[in-house]
């Protein structure tokens, strides 16, 4: 089936056109600066990229001018918008109400809104999405795949918080979870490259601009390190991780912050560019280190003894491991952070082949011979799950 997938920020909006079966990508691209002018980049394997400026005051006219550059003779891949079967719609946060992906009708809108408190920056902008697509294609199925549902298997012990459960009973508090369509995606390759054994114990180390780890016990996730937002668990590229709550109230009372102001700097102004002043992106750090940037260094070195952290917690919670999996940008990328997070984790059965580790953005085993928990680089691919959720609701 061929689909439609969007994912709908607050100005910004990608799409990519692809087949459910397989997943050939037809088309795909951005659009940027909706609401302040309106960019649109589009791109088809084979041809050269086409970048235009067509006003998009809102997410209607960006969908609109994906659906025009679709069906254009000489820049588009198909005929007629009744080509695109379905269209599947990244949702950020599903809260209690999904613990899978589902067709978009009246219900499931208002279930998505009254999980805006929960997701304040993307819900709305994903519904923004879904109602220009309404608009634009109403004769069109259309499903949400949220962010959130792969984790809502965890134990009432993994997602509780240790405050006063009313808050979990009256508004919902827990942990979530994102990342879920990778974590999904990457645990049921692993499982495959395992040979899908009857059971299994996988770790997933989603490490991107936005990171995060998953444990996953026979394909349903038990724990992972995003709590009720995206800004839990450990450092990423901007955002703080878990910290220690006392330090909010002693910089909002010593510099005067108000709580927007200092989950800004939560957000934005800390991880791995907070330590090391230099960048949030893990090349500019390593170059940096090189060169005898301590600062730069120190954050590789925190971002690495944290997720060694996470896993060996997740491997004692789920009592061992069978594969940890490396995915998203620096986990497909980095071959010197792959190879400093599993050094010195043989005591446990981890052991790297160097060589093998040699590798970038394709799906390999890079474990050594003979270790007894399987090391696993596999390139991320949450279009492809959107597109096969999308498929298979609207079959
Ligand atoms: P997002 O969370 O925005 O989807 P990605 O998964 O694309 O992010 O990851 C982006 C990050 O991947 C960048 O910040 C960059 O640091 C890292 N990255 C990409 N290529 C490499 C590489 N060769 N070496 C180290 N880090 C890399």
């Amino acid at each position: 089936m061929k689909i439609l997938i969007i994912n709908a920020g607050s100005s910004s909006l990608k799409y990519q056109f692809m087949e459910s079966e397989g997943g050939e990508v037809f088309a795909k691209g951005l659009c940027e600066r909706i609401g302040i002018d309106g960019r649109l980049t589009h791109k088809v394997p084979g041809r050269e990229d086409v970048k235009s400026d067509i006003p998009m005051p809102t997410h209607s006219e960006a969908i609109q001018a994906v659906l025009d550059i679709m069906v254009d003779p000489v820049k588009g891949v198909i005929k007629s918008t009744d080509e695109i079967a379905a269209v599947g719609h990244r949702v950020l946060h599903g809260g209690m109400a999904f613990t899978e992906s589902c067709i978009i009708d009246d219900k499931c809108i208002e279930a998505i809104k009254k999980c805006i408190p929960l997701g304040p920056l993307h819900n709305p902008a994903n519904l923004m999405g879904i109602e220009a697509c309404q608009k634009i294609m109403p004769k069109t199925p259309q499903v949400a795949v949220f962010d959130t549902a792969f984790h809502m298997t965890m134990p009432a012990k993994a997602y509780i918080y240790a405050i006063p459960y009313e808050y979990y009973e009256k508004d919902d508090v827990r942990r979530y979870g994102f990342h879920g369509t990778s974590h999904r995606y990457v645990s049921a390759r692993a499982i495959d490259m395992l040979g899908n054994p009857a059971h299994s114990k996988v770790i997933c180390c989603h490490l991107g601009n936005g990171s995060s780890l998953s444990a996953v016990v026979d394909g349903k996730c038990v724990d992972t390190t995003m709590g009720l937002g995206p800004l839990a668990g450990f450092p990423m590229g901007t955002r703080s991780g878990d910290v220690d709550a006392t330090i909010l109230e002693y910089l909002m009372g010593r510099y005067g912050y108000d709580i927007k102001e200092m989950l800004n700097i939560l957000n934005k102004k800390s991880g791995v560019l907070g330590i090391s002043g230099v960048s949030s992106d893990f090349r500019d750090l390593d170059e940096a280190a090189q060169k005898g940037n301590e600062r730069a260094a120190l954050a590789l070195e925190k971002f690495i003894y944290e997720v060694k952290k996470f896993i060996g917690a997740y491997a004692n919670a789920m009592g061992g491991v069978d594969a940890i999996v490396f995915t998203a940008g620096i986990g497909e990328n980095s071959i010197d952070l792959r190879r400093r997070i599993c050094e010195g984790m043989e005591y446990m059965g981890v052991k790297m082949d160097a060589e093998k580790n040699n590798t970038r953005g394709k799906e390999v085993d890079v474990s050594a011979d003979g270790s007894k928990v399987k090391i696993f680089v596999i390139p991320t691919n949450e279009e492809l799950m959107i597109a096969m959720d999308t498929a298979a609701l609207c079959k």
